[in-house]
């Protein structure tokens, strides 16, 4: 596994998720950096300032939150290991989803659990 490729893939979409908070108007924290990244999403900003409703907002506040969490597994060095089993994530996976947290397994098991808590 490629670490800083898998780090800078990383880095990127958590760049693209706080570019789309801030296009809301209601990014957090944005300001820590004071690099003001020339992202291409700007231009696309307006069209999602429109479609921006409370649930996608909250869907890439979840988002962001996975990718961080995922760069805090490579800082640890705990990257591509499930965090309920400690076995390793699928390359194929981890590839599709850079900042899956379980396995294959666990991802079901979770999802069941959390349709379970939804009361469904
Ligand atoms: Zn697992």
């Amino acid at each position: 596994m490629d670490m800083p490729a898998v780090r800078q893939r990383l880095e990127a979409e958590k760049a693209r998720l706080r570019g789309v908070l801030d296009a809301a108007g209601r990014g957090q924290g944005t300001q820590e950096g004071g690099k003001p990244d020339q992202l291409p999403a700007e231009q696309a900003a307006e069209t999602l300032n429109r479609e921006l409703d409370s649930s996608v907002e909250l869907r890439v506040r979840t988002e962001l939150a996975e990718v961080e969490a995922a760069l805090h597994r490579l800082d640890i060095g705990r990257y591509g290991l499930c965090e309920v089993c400690g076995g390793e994530i699928a390359e194929a996976r981890l590839e599709a989803m850079p900042a899956a947290r379980y396995c294959v397994a666990d991802q079901a098991r979770a999802e069941r659990d959390a349709r379970q808590r939804a009361g469904r």
